[in-house]
């Protein structure tokens, strides 16, 4: 949305005020996903890998919506479907998303029931929960639960240590009648860096893991290790499939590519003043004007995701320029020196965008919040409304 601004003179004095915006209406603060580019994302991943490319649609698709996300990235190329607990697959299948869907981690627990009916296929990541699912498994009518062996590469954060293959693969051949196991999967300890010398004892680890499975008589296996930033800078890791999660919404954890970000949030202006010099700025005052100031407030806060904790330097966009904060984050509103121009309540303010210039983005929240991308993205509150577009 473009705004044009006139300079008008005031009581204190010549300054730019901005017309009323042609779509002046309040909106609710909103996070947009952006469906073109998850399928662009997915496209870089085509480019670096043969492997198949399983969506990782966790953590509700990384906070943009797993249908919306698994939809984009399926139409795109993606033929797998990563969540990590088995109830994330009912949405996916209610809105007729046929891919398969691998579940790996179910913190509370498998229904296998629901898993067999929802085709989900399950991580084991301990012959304690192997032993479970197996015992599970013999209640419900003759057929077999498909599973991946999930080894520890080296992460030790999840998955069955080197110690325990040995009884992992007893336990699962005594239990061929009831579950099958078609894939074997591990995760790089430095999955969140672009790092293949710090990899290599992790694929050394996965290829052992891949060959002991196919001694003990099992096969064929859908062999998979690499997340992001495996895909994009470590072919080695590749194997049979990749798990692209961050890199469908546009986080490169390696930071060696340049993705599309998939979201986009917004939020009016919901009130905008003219302040002298000396004025002190939100709770504990902990900014002061230097100068008379032109201050929008915007409508969102912490509780909508807004870190709290940030550098010098966040903004926000506001018309194409960009605005920084001023004072603390509230629960509910942030403040932004509008610099020349006074903004009218109801503009829009763009938090992060993909737009590149004046927008910020998810990157640079992240920067501003000593954190990582992901944490912005995932960390926007229930209230902030969602759509598509
Ligand atoms: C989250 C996750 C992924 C995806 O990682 P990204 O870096 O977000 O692509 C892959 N595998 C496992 C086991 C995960 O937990």
């Amino acid at each position: 949305m473009t705004t044009a601004f006139t300079t008008q003179p005031t009581a204190l004095g010549a300054m730019k005020v901005a017309r009323r915006p042609t779509l002046s209406r309040m909106h609710a603060p909103t996070l947009q996903t952006i469906p073109a580019a998850v399928a662009a994302n997915v496209g870089r991943m085509r480019s670096a890998t043969d492997a198949t490319i399983m969506a990782v649609v966790k953590a509700d698709g990384y906070g943009l919506g797993a249908v919306t996300v698994a939809r984009a990235a399926i139409d795109a190329g993606a033929e797998w479907l990563g969540i990590t607990d088995v109830d994330d697959a009912a949405e996916l299948r209610i809105a007729g998303i046929e891919a398969p869907i691998l579940a790996w981690l179910n913190p509370s627990g498998v229904d296998v029931a629901r898993a067999v009916a929802d085709r989900v296929d399950i991580a084991v990541g301990s012959v304690d929960e192997l032993r479970q699912l197996i015992a599970d498994a013999a209640t419900l009518p003759p057929g077999r639960v498909r599973v991946h062996l999930h080894m520890d590469t080296g992460m030790s954060r999840g998955g069955v240590p080197l110690g325990d293959w040995a009884e992992l693969l007893r336990l699962a051949r005594s239990a061929a009648e009831r579950i099958a196991v078609v894939g074997v999967m591990g995760h790089l300890p430095c999955a969140d860096a672009g790092d293949p010398a710090a990899n290599a004892a992790a694929v050394l680890r996965m290829r052992q893991a891949r060959d002991a499975v196919l001694r003990a008589g099992f096969g064929p296996l859908i062999v998979h290790l690499a997340a992001t930033a495996g895909t994009l800078t470590d072919p080695a890791a590749h194997f049979d499939m990749v798990r692209v999660g961050a890199g469908l919404v546009g986080i490169d954890p390696s930071e060696t590519v340049s993705l599309q970000g998939a979201a986009r949030l917004t939020a009016s202006v919901v009130h905008s003043s003219i302040v002298p010099a000396a004025t002190a700025v939100g709770y504990g005052g902990a900014f002061v004007t230097e100068r008379q100031s032109r201050l929008a407030v915007i409508g969102v806060g912490y509780a909508d995701g807004i870190p709290r904790e940030l550098l010098a330097g966040a903004s926000v966009a506001i018309d194409g320029i960009r605005c920084p904060l001023v004072g603390r984050v509230s629960m509910d509103q942030i403040v932004v020196d509008t610099g020349d121009v006074l903004v009218p309540r109801g503009a829009t303010a763009v938090i992060f965008g993909p737009e590149g210039g004046a927008v910020p983005s998810m990157q640079e929240w992240a920067r501003w919040s000593g954190s990582i991308p992901h944490t912005i993205v995932t960390g926007i509150g229930a209230r902030v409304e969602r759509t598509i577009a």
